[in-house]
């Protein structure tokens, strides 16, 4: 599992490797308050596991708490590489006098870790390896013995750090080192490093856990990532399963299974999923119109598919959640409705006193709900 720079940053803090003071914003005014805490400049980083964020247009600077707040709005409003920004870290700007590169991974064919070390940071490593190999210094390091420091001085000496530099950079080789041995990575990486009003202080982080030997101390850091979006946020303190998919077809349903063979039957009909939910087993008004309320925040989706099987969910609670959820939210996209089962005479009843007419046949329900969305479409 990869982890986000925030969170590769947390676990340098607590090694004791220098990173700039910062914190997460989820929202643009969130964003502009931390920059307020912070004061000064700030810099605003979208939180992805892909690299090149910079390139991307995914790292602004901004003076000001306004600044702060534009500047997240727009970088939280950005896919990068196909990866949604659901993050950012806000951060102290600081004055880069100096970037170096360092890294321990694993060699394979030696099986053993090695570390990597060049005074030319900043730019990507493959870049740089093939720009300048003679300014990357590379070693083994023996893991039954761990890292010696006869070693740290060679490389350091090798790529002609300054005296000055020589022990609080060494210090830092030895606490990556211990990172990576210590959260089992198989990878650690800061780049840069950088040497600002005279101190190290890692601006960046990268960290690649084993999958297989994740640190219990890291037991679910990889799904607070999964379920970042304000969305699945929302869903899960209302007690629903959501998960954010990328299509144009919002669906509702009761049971994973029957959500799971929902968006298989919409896909195979030429739809596009936009999400996944499931209401759960006995499901009442309330839970069906927060459910729509979540789908219908997804500005992509453009029609609903809404399929329960009713057996403990009883169809005429899922109609007045249907009916309410109308009346309150306005929903202006087209919408099928499958109701079969318990109550469903009754909820049926309801529906169509609204001008609803529920359909009982899934795939009939499917069909409709694609042709409705790509007619839509093509009239607009
Ligand atoms: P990456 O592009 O995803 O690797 O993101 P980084 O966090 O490494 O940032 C990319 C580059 O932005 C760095 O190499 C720095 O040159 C620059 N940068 C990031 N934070 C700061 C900062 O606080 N001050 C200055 N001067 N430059 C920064
Ligand atoms: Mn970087």
């Amino acid at each position: 599992m990869r982890l986000q720079e925030y969170q590769g940053k947390e676990l340098f803090r607590r090694v004791g490797i220098p990173v700039v003071e910062g914190k997460v914003a989820l929202t643009p005014a969130e964003a502009e308050e931390i920059a307020r805490e912070l004061g000064g400049s700030v810099v605003i980083k979208a939180q992805v596991l892909v690299g090149g964020r910079g390139k991307a247009g995914g790292i602004k600077l901004a003076q000001t708490p306004q600044q702060a707040r534009t500047h997240a709005e727009t970088i939280l409003a950005m896919t990068i590489k196909g990866e949604r920004v659901r993050k950012v870290l806000v951060t102290k700007a600081v004055e880069i006098e100096r970037e170096f590169y360092l890294s321990v991974t694993v060699d394979r064919a030696a099986k053993k870790p090695i570390m990597i070390f060049s005074p030319e940071g900043g730019i990507d490593i493959e870049e740089l390896a093939k720009t300048f190999p003679e300014k990357i210094i590379k070693f083994h390091v023996d893991p039954l013995i761990g890292l010696q420091a006869y070693q740290v001085r060679t490389a350091l000496y090798q790529a002609q750090i300054e005296p000055t530099l020589i022990r609080p950079m060494s210090e830092i080789f030895f606490k990556l080192y211990q990172a990576f041995v210590q959260y089992r990575a198989q990878l650690v990486e800061i780049n840069p490093l950088a040497l600002a009003d005279g101190k190290l202080i890692a601006i960046d982080s990268k960290f690649i856990i084993d999958d297989d030997d994740v640190p219990t101390e890291l037991a679910g850091w990889e799904e607070e990532e999964l379920a970042g979006s304000a969305e699945e946020r929302a869903a899960k303190q209302a007690g629903l399963q959501y998960v954010k998919l990328d299509g144009t077809i919002g669906i509702i349903g009761n049971g994973a299974g029957l959500v799971m063979a929902t968006l298989d039957v919409v896909a195979l009909k030429g739809g596009r999923p936009a999400n996944f939910l499931d209401i759960g087993g006995g499901a009442n008004a309330e839970m069906m119109k927060k459910a729509l309320e979540i789908v219908l925040a997804d500005p992509n989706v453009h029609g609903l598919f809404i399929n329960i099987f009713g057996g403990i969910t009883r169809c005429d609670e899922v109609a007045r959640g249907l009916v309410a959820a109308q009346r309150e939210l306005g929903i202006r996209v087209p919408m099928v409705v499958r109701l079969t089962g318990t109550n469903e005479f009754e909820g049926r009843q309801i529906l169509e006193a609204h001008g609803i007419t529920p359909v009982t046949d899934m795939e009939e329900g499917a069909a409709e709900i694609v042709r409705q969305v790509i007619t839509n479409k093509n009239t607009v």
